[in-house]
């Protein structure tokens, strides 16, 4: 069984003694920002001059500083800029700032289970990793809530790493839901397996390929839309739930005997060795190796892959047939901005 640890484990005051800085002010940032400055903590965000989060931050009353001066001053510095970029900003602006009896602090291991970054002696290293996007962890703080987290510590150096990981998580909400202890390299490892095999990659090219096979069969593409990707968000709803099993109660007997005997034809025991050759790849760095040697040359393969995405026909037809959603508010589009 995980270890779970709640608001009664962990003392809000280690944290609220620190001085902390944000670094990037997305998703995550700007939920950490706010979440730990209403908790009563000593908090900086850490942004390029030119950044046009600045703006943003500074409305919200948070003082904004470069992310080198934001790392020299504080002595828990958070790192919640893109991943591929950590490892530069991590070299420039905050290594040298990052003296003994600082701490490190990350929401996805990425770097530190690859080896892009690691830290000096005498640096607490640690996680806290909201199981949900930044609005959601600011929107559920803001109601008394907060998004489950998980708290992992790779290098205690203090003694001290796991209450100051514990505080963190308390204080940005996470501990109102859950902690769940962890690892770097099993956040690491499960996150980009999660992601790729099904949440983003298996998902959309089980949508893609249904829609391919309607619309080729002579269907018409606005019904194809509904019932492959549309219906989608009903379904997820429901195993949220109460699990795949509610889905299955829900549903006619009709889809739930189609679920039986045409979900394994589909996805057959040859997907489960394709996602087993996945996680290999993901394990020995080989996917790490890709995605930064791409990023690093300018995202040659990343920007192609994706102009290639938005191509697909099911984008088309999805955006005329949205307008058709009066409840699907622009706000809504917030969600597509989440990393998962
Ligand atoms: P994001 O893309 O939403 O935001 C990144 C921020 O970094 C932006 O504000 C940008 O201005 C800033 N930035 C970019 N380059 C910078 C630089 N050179 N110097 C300073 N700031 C820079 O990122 P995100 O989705 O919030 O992800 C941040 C971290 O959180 C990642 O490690 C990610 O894996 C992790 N994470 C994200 C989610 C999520 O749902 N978004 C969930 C859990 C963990
Ligand atoms: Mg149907
Ligand atoms: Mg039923
Ligand atoms: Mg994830
Ligand atoms: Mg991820």
């Amino acid at each position: 069984m995980a270890e779970l640890y709640y608001d009664d484990d962990a003392d809000l005051s280690v944290i609220a003694g620190r001085k902390v800085a944000i670094i990037g002010y997305g998703s995550q940032g700007h939920a950490h920002a706010l979440n730990l400055r209403d908790s009563g903590v000593d908090v900086r965000v850490g942004l390029r001059e030119g950044s046009a989060s600045r703006a943003k931050a500074e409305e919200q009353g948070l003082r904004v500083v470069t992310p080198t001066e934001a790392a020299a001053e504080a002595d828990v510095i958070m790192i919640l800029a893109p991943d591929q970029v950590q490892r530069h900003l991590y070299r420039d602006e905050i290594a040298p700032n990052l003296t003994e009896g600082k701490a490190i602090v990350f929401a996805h291991g990425f770097n530190i289970r690859f080896g892009y970054i690691t830290a000096p002696d005498g640096v607490d290293v640690f996680m806290v990793a909201p199981k949900g996007p930044g609005h959601i962890v600011r929107r559920e703080y803001e109601a008394g809530r907060g998004v489950p987290v998980l708290v992992a510590v790779e290098k205690d150096a203090s003694g001290n790493a796991w209450q100051l990981a514990l505080s963190y998580a308390k204080a940005i909400g996470g501990l109102r839901a859950g902690g769940i202890k962890t690892t770097f390299t099993e956040e690491t490892e499960t996150d980009l397996f999660g992601e790729q095999a099904v949440l983003c990659g298996g998902a959309s090219q089980l949508v893609q390929y249904g829609f391919e096979v309607l619309t080729e069969a002579g269907y018409q593409p606005e019904i194809a839309y509904f019932e492959v990707l549309h219906e989608l968000k009903l379904i997820v709803d429901l195993m949220i739930e109460g699990g795949i099993a509610k889905q299955r109660w829900s549903v006619s007997d009709t889809a739930e005997y189609g679920d039986y005997v045409s979900g394994p034809r589909v996805i057959d025991p040859h997907v489960k060795e394709n996602m087993q050759g996945v996680l290999a790849d993901i394990r020995s760095g080989a996917f790490a190796e890709r995605f930064i040697a791409d990023q690093d040359a300018g995202a040659p393969e990343f920007l192609a892959l994706r102009a290639k995405g938005e191509q697909h026909p099911i984008e088309g037809v999805g955006r005329e047939l949205r307008k058709m959603f009066s409840w699907i508010k622009p706000a809504d589009s917030d969600y597509t901005e989440g990393h998962v």
